[in-house]
């Protein structure tokens, strides 16, 4: 008799992000092999209806609990048999729902760390996009994930590149029996990579929106532009692959064809390439260690005319050296720059702080925190929280200086 193939349920995690909706575009593509369990959103919840009309979810959520009473009526009204549920509760739940098989971790920020961790002590097979949980908890996410058995699946580009690229049998960490001398993370440098340097203090939020290669939400945008981005990604492929600082070089590829790679004792270097659209890495995590179709239109090899490679400048990404420097601190720095950067992105984006004044922001919260042991979920946290506070002061006393400058 032929075996039915079993149909993987997904609960995708912020559905009206662009991973999220890039996610339901691939998914989609394959419903014999997937189906929708829940879809959540913060607030935008006119797409979540459309979402919910073509996926046919049994939960939607709301994270934001003011919005339940329009969005329940909303998808009465639309006769939507779908229950609509609200709140920072409901996200966890439908995370670790017994139903689901896999989580796409696709919330922007620290609000996604806790339901991508409760996928993860669930033991789901969890694609991550939400590199800030495991920038803010590392040690703590990955115990939780080896004690539950929790697949974890890169999506950033690059990770999932490297994870391609490394032989099927690496274990954890152990370069060395995998023959391998360093893991090329690559990055396109964003929209500033060429702006003369004392022009960069008065770029506009629209501007370092703009990126060249990739289509994304805002605040990663803006990390890209900082490279606070790739910085957030050298302490996710740390804690991913269990790598030491000094098994990784960043190396700028302006083409974003190439996504990384990995380098061997041998000489060879695996490459892992694609046109830049992240429904690659998204339909190579759902359908691993089986290929499927993704939308996404091949590489034509007779169109790439220039490949570049090149170092990032110091002066021109301050916040790159800021995230290796937490990096080696340590968890608590590694939370506590993560938290910064939200807000000061969240500064900027709001125009109350200038572009170059991000990395100032960060570098302050660092300098101002002292080191002390994360070794709760509770203190990872209070941590966060108390980063905010000290970075909401620090923006305020920038503003202030930056008026009093205008004033005389
Ligand atoms: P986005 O801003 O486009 O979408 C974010 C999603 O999270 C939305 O669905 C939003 O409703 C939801 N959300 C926002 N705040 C929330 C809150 N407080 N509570 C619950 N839900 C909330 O972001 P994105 O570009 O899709 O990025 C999502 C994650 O994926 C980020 O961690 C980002 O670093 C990572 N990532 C994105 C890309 C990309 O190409 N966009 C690439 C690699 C990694
Ligand atoms: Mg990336």
């Amino acid at each position: 008799m032929q075996k039915v193939p079993k149909v993987q349920k997904i609960s995708v995690l912020g559905a009206t992000g662009s991973i999220g909706k890039s996610t339901i575009d691939v998914i989609l593509r394959h419903p014999e092999l997937f189906s929708v369990f829940a879809l959540t959103a913060n607030s935008n919840i006119e797409l979540l209806l459309q979402q919910a009309k073509l996926c046919s979810p049994e939960y939607v959520v709301i994270a934001d609990p003011k919005q339940f009473s329009h969005a329940k009526a909303l998808f009465s009204e639309h006769q939507l048999t779908c229950e609509v549920l609200a709140g920072h509760e409901a996200l966890q739940q439908v995370a670790c729902a017994p139903e689901v098989d896999t989580v796409m971790a696709a919330i922007v920020g620290a609000a996604g760390l806790m339901p991508t961790l409760a996928a993860v002590k669930a033991g789901k097979k969890v694609l991550l996009a939400n590199k800030e949980s495991l920038v803010m908890s590392g040690d703590l996410f990955i115990q939780a994930a080896n004690q539950n058995n929790a697949q974890i699946l890169p999506i950033d580009s690059e990770h999932n590149a490297i994870f391609q690229c490394l032989p099927v049998d690496f274990k954890y960490g152990d370069l060395c029996s995998a023959g391998i001398n360093k893991i090329l993370l690559t990055g396109s440098g964003g929209p500033f990579l060429t702006t003369p340097m004392g022009e960069l203090h008065q770029v506009t939020p629209d501007q370092a929106c703009a990126h060249p290669n990739w289509d994304m939400g805002r605040k990663i945008s803006v990390d890209s532009a900082t490279m606070m981005n790739k910085g957030l990604e050298f302490i996710e492929a740390r804690w991913l692959f269990g790598l030491e600082a000094s098994d990784i070089q960043i190396v700028l590829h302006p083409q974003s064809i190439i996504h990384s790679m990995v380098q061997y004792l041998d000489g060879s270097v695996l490459a892992q390439m694609g046109n830049p659209d992240m429904r690659t890495p998204i339909a190579h995590a759902l359908a691993f260690p089986k290929r499927i179709e993704s939308g996404v239109p091949p590489l034509d090899f007779n169109q790439l005319a220039n490949f570049s490679f090149t170092e990032p400048e110091a002066d021109r990404y301050p916040n790159l050296a800021l995230a290796m420097q937490a990096s080696e601190a340590g968890q608590y720095a590694t939370t506590t720059l993560n938290a910064a950067n939200e807000v000061a992105v969240e500064a900027f984006l709001q125009e109350k702080i200038g572009f170059m004044q991000i990395a100032q922001v960060n570098e302050q919260c660092l300098q101002q925190t002292s080191a002390h042991d994360l070794d709760t979920i509770d203190a990872v946290l209070e941590s966060d929280q108390t980063a905010r506070r000290l970075s909401m002061n620090i923006i305020e006393q920038l503003s202030h200086s930056s008026m009093q400058r205008v004033v005389s």
